[in-house]
């Protein structure tokens, strides 16, 4: 392998997959996907370079509403959907009774952070916080959800030690060279009791097993490691957290995720960041098939996550005392 495991740091592994960048083709290059020969840890190899990885983000790669009625329906679909995320997140704040402040990580347009404190699960003595790398996601947060939002990387947020109730990261530790660093970051800034919510594609879901290269949760070459739980678990363990749940279902993520596999060609986000032409009736017409093809994923996402192999996994965790 070209370079060592991030997590033991052994150089032999197998390739298990190759392939390009088949959701938003930035580039025509092909990567390879390995298995770390020792702890089983499945990433990208070799790691892009920094100023390289950079060009393989589209520039809006995160949500933000756009006016028009189309907007506006997408709009409803997306607050419908991140019910898991909020329900998860509330759950977690009221167990655990932490104050201070709610931060999510690689926040994009700040719609989850703007819903959570619509519903009122954050209150006055939790204030809402977003952070995210790109500074044109941070404006759109503040400007269109309110969401107090600054662009800073996690190891160098402006936040004092111990002043998080809780820390949210949904899909930003695979993309990370170093998830250890905002791991460790988060332990510093959350209060002893305070809650960290990680979300992450699940390399052991079936839909792994049956599509292999085309299940979008791999995400070449976006994705530096695909986690499975019990890598996730580890990593968590070794920076200090006590895991406390699994969810491996996500509305949001699980049956449309399926979908964009399966009709990777009519991905709504895919088709706008590639800039498909398209006719007014042409978009419509895909968004519907999209839609159906979703909605048909829905029992068979249900049935994987039951069996603890959904194509997500959500983990709840605190410090170890
Ligand atoms: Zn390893």
């Amino acid at each position: 392998m070209s370079d060592p495991c991030p997590a033991c740091g052994n150089q032999e592994g197998r390739v298990l997959l190759t392939s390009t960048d088949r959701l938003y083709a930035m580039t025509t290059d092909v990567f390879r996907v390995v298995e770390c020969s020792s702890c089983k840890l499945i990433r990208l190899d070799p790691q892009p370079a920094p100023s390289e990885l950079h060009r393989y983000y589209p520039a809006s790669y995160w949500y933000s509403a756009d006016g028009g009625s189309a907007g506006r329906l997408e709009q409803v679909y997306r607050r419908f959907v991140l019910r898991d995320h909020l329900r998860f997140t509330e759950r977690a704040l009221r167990e655990s009774g932490e104050q201070g402040v709610v931060l999510d990580v690689g926040c994009g347009g700040g719609l989850f952070l703007q819903m959570l404190e619509e519903r009122g699960a954050a209150g006055a003595s939790r204030p809402i916080a977003g952070l995210d790398f790109s500074l044109d996601a941070a404006r759109s947060a503040w400007k269109h959800a309110a969401v107090p939002t600054v662009c800073a990387s996690l190891s160098h947020a402006p936040f004092a030690a111990e002043s998080c109730a809780a820390i949210t990261m949904f899909h930003v530790l695979e993309h990370l060279y170093d998830p250890t660093a905002y791991l460790e970051a988060a332990h510093r800034l959350l209060r002893p009791e305070g809650r960290l919510i990680v979300q992450v594609p699940n390399a052991a879901c079936w839909q792994f097993l049956l599509l292999g290269a085309r299940w979008n949760g791999v995400d070449v070459p976006r994705h530096l490691i695909n986690f499975r739980a019990r890598d996730l678990d580890a990593l968590l363990n070794d920076c200090g957290f006590e895991v406390l749940r699994h969810k491996f279902f996500s509305l949001r993520d699980n049956p449309a995720g399926l979908a964009t596999s399966l009709a990777t060609g009519l991905d709504p986000m895919s088709r706008r960041l590639r800039h498909v032409p398209e006719k007014p009736w042409q978009r419509l017409a895909k968004d519907l098939v999209y839609a159906a093809v979703t909605v048909t994923c829905v029992p068979f996402t249900m049935l994987e996550a039951a069996c603890r192999a959904g194509s997500t996994i959500m983990v709840e965790a605190r410090k170890k005392s």
